[in-house]
């Protein structure tokens, strides 16, 4: 995947970091730059500086550092062919249809697939939580001080330690097992990362 460097920089150009990097960030300004709270890092001091004459972004907490395309790569977990179509369309210049490979395009298919299958382990999670075997874990996070807003928010969900129960309702809904064991290990991973109550159940 390529696309020429002059057509990356026209991207790069037409969207000034300041005005992109606001529609994230607060950011108010303090002589040639603008600061505010870094998205990368958790602060309470505003030490995430944004330099317009330079264009680039630098955080002197965390030492994140970039352009435009990298803060979007970095901020919505992009691709750079994700991030330059995003900000290609917000500039409203047209990017040139790209050939993908086959492997390319089965890659893709595989990865929108892993994400409807996190998604639907989300939802999953979510609606026992909400149910008699979740019970507890809700009462849980009500002592805790979470208000079901937050829940919400937050997508929480309980998993019930058993075995194959995620397995076999993502079965139930049509996935099937071309899912690499590797990829779905790793959607396991990224729910606990989530904050999906801790008492999880293996996969086989
Ligand atoms: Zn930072």
């Amino acid at each position: 995947m390529y696309y020429p460097d002059n057509l990356v920089e026209e991207v790069r150009a037409r969207n000034d970091i300041v005005e992109v990097i606001s529609s994230y960030v607060r950011l108010q300004k303090k002589g040639s730059n603008h600061f505010g709270l870094c998205p990368f890092h958790n602060e309470k001091t505003a030490s995430f500086s944004v330099s317009q004459p330079k264009q680039m972004y630098h955080c002197f907490g965390c030492g994140k550092s970039g352009n435009v395309i990298t803060f979007i790569m970095e901020y919505e977990n992009y691709t750079f062919p994700e991030a330059l179509k995003l900000l290609a369309d917000r500039a409203g210049v047209a990017l040139p249809e790209i050939e993908y490979s086959k492997e390319e395009k089965e890659r893709d298919s595989l990865k929108s697939r892993v994400l409807e299958a996190y998604r639907e382990a989300g939802v999953y999670y979510y609606k026992v939580l909400r149910c008699d075997a979740g019970k507890k874990a809700y009462e849980y996070f009500k002592n805790r001080g979470l208000s079901d807003e937050t829940i919400n928010k937050f997508g929480l969900g309980f998993a019930v330690t058993g075995r194959n129960l995620l397995y076999n309702h993502l079965r139930s809904k049509g996935f099937d097992d071309h899912l690499p064991y590797e990829r779905t290990r790793r959607y396991d991973g990224h729910l606990l990362e989530q904050g999906h109550f801790p008492d999880t159940e293996r996969e086989q």
